[in-house]
């Protein structure tokens, strides 16, 4: 069977994945995806899906549920080990789709591939553990231990920027303990998607298991999230669009797990490597082009060294060049679409009316070269104050602020400021203020001489405040959010024995 319906004159036509078949929408309706550094580059077509497609995939997963979660987790493992080998067969091919999907350059999207590579291969290791706990009981001849067990049909919705590591993130250890699943992914991002259910299709994940439905967010959100039979919600998005999956998850109890937006921030101290600073300030703030939930958007630096900062910084960021992420010549790579670059070019006018100091960049890219593509300027706003908006709000573009400060306790305060909790970091040599710092940001990843990006898949990933709802992925910690304790007590005594009461008999 393959993913490609028709090769029609407007583009590839890909379909949904129902209960182990590539299936298009009832509705008959499609949308375009188009690579957003050149927009003449069509993609391909997606099915526009409806509630009814969405039923039909909950309802595959449901029935798929009853004999996947019988089947012994090392076994599930097999599948997503292969799995694991075919991404990296692929990983060259699918990078190259992906930076053609959503922009970032091709030395990230290897990197997105590699993610989805190493979460898989984590997560199946997981296969032969899911530890529990085994515990003495209080009581003679009686055994006492916890085991995971899984909670039937999850919901995995995910957004652009990530658009194979993310579904992974979620996907493979809901697999390993014994979910089944409907995703939905990005509408930016429908072809990385595909390819990576297509490949957990050919490792042999069993009919239903695995289900795909591409569609706008809230028509395929909506019967998703109001489903009785879907338990989990695994949201990863804006911090708006995560409220709303909150609540109307919220009436049939599902368990939901929100990652959302992010404002982070890079603490400078006067005793930091600044030549170490500047280059993590670049990558924290333009890679992926500040489109990421961990970017380090700003950027709180010591008086001392404020000024000697914000001139090499500044000279490194007009030498950044942006372009097609194909080009390996590119550093920097286009906004993921003309909405994204316009609310860029809003907060650069929201920043300039608020007084901040525009030191670099501030402009749309055009011209021969950008002419088809929606790139911006990398752009540092300095002097700016941490009330600002540039300061408080996600913008998710290539744009950082720079907030001068007196002291360390200043600095702390300034980056515990906002409403996100997500990732923080600080440049200093001073290990003791590198503990206090470690201790007293109020965020879910912490960095020390590294900017605010970086996380590996097997420690927990996630955030504070208005960034999360207290659940982390990646690490054994995602396995709490696909699975529930159980805690069973083996009684061998032959008799009723009363915990709590009957303790007299030593
Ligand atoms: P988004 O919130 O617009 O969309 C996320 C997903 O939700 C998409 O699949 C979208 O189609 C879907 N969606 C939209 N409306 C919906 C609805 N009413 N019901 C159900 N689903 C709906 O976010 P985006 O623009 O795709 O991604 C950017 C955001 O994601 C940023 O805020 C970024 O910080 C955040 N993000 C967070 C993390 C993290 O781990 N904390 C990681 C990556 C991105």
């Amino acid at each position: 069977m393959t993913i490609m319906a028709e090769n029609i004159s407007h583009g590839t036509v890909y379909h949904n994945f129902i209960d182990g078949s590539w299936v298009p929408s009832v509705s008959g309706d499609l949308f375009e995806n188009r690579n957003p550094a050149n927009t003449g580059d069509l993609i391909g077509v997606f099915q526009k899906s409806t509630r009814q497609d969405v039923e039909r995939a909950i309802d595959a997963a449901r029935r798929a549920y009853a004999s996947w979660r019988l089947v012994p987790a090392p076994r599930r493992a097999e599948i997503l080990f292969r799995a694991a080998h075919l991404i990296a067969d692929r990983k060259e091919a699918l990078a190259r789709d992906m930076t053609r999907e959503m922009g970032k350059v091709l030395d990230e999207t290897r990197g997105d591939v590699q993610e989805a590579i190493d979460m898989t291969y984590f997560m199946a290791g997981e296969g032969r553990r899911l530890y529990g706990q085994t515990v003495p009981s209080e009581l003679r001849d009686k055994f006492a231990m916890s085991v995971r067990q899984p909670l039937g049909v999850c919901a995995v919705i995910t957004p652009w920027n990530f658009p194979m590591a993310i579904p992974s993130w979620k996907i493979v250890p809901a697999l390993v303990c014994g979910n089944t699943v409907v995703f939905k992914p990005a509408t930016l991002t429908p072809l990385s998607a595909l390819s990576f259910v297509k490949i957990l299709e050919e490792a042999g994940i069993p009919q239903g298991v695995v289900n795909l439905i591409t569609g706008v967010g809230g028509e395929v959100g909506e019967p998703l999230l109001s489903s009785d039979d879907v338990r989990v919600v695994s949201f990863t998005g804006s911090t708006a669009v995560g409220r709303t999956v909150a609540q109307q998850a919220a009436p049939s109890f599902k368990k939901v797990h929100l990652e959302m937006g992010g404002k982070n921030v890079i603490m400078i101290m006067d005793d930091a490597n600044l030549d170490l600073a500047v280059e993590g300030c670049l990558w924290g703030g333009f890679g992926t082009t500040g489109q990421r939930c961990t970017a380090a958007s700003r950027v709180v630096v010591h008086e001392r060294v404020y000024r000697a900062f914000l001139d090499r910084f500044v000279a490194r960021a007009k030498a950044l060049r942006v372009g097609d992420g194909l080009d390996p010549a590119t550093h920097m790579g286009p906004s993921v679409s003309d909405a994204q670059r316009k609310t860029v070019m809003e907060y650069v006018d929201i920043g300039l009316k608020e007084g901040a100091t525009l030191v670099c960049g501030g402009h749309p890219l055009g011209g021969e070269s950008h002419a088809k593509g929606f790139f911006h300027e990398p752009t540092i706003f300095a002097d700016v104050d941490p009330s600002m908006r540039i300061a408080q709000e996600e913008i998710f573009g290539p744009v950082v602020s720079v907030i001068p400060c007196r002291s360390f306790d200043e600095a702390v305060a300034i980056g515990n400021g906002v409403t996100y909790g997500l990732s923080a970091s600080i440049y200093t040599q001073d290990v003791n203020r590198a503990f206090a710092a470690m201790r007293d940001l109020y965020t879910g990843i912490f960095y020390v001489n590294a900017p605010t990006i970086g996380a590996e898949v097997h420690l927990p990933f996630g955030g504070t405040k208005a960034t999360g709802n207290g659940h982390r992925e990646a690490g054994t910690a995602a396995l709490d959010v696909f699975s529930e304790w159980k805690s069973i007590y083996v009684d061998f005594s032959g008799r009723l024995q009363r915990a709590q009461i009957d303790t007299a008999d030593l």
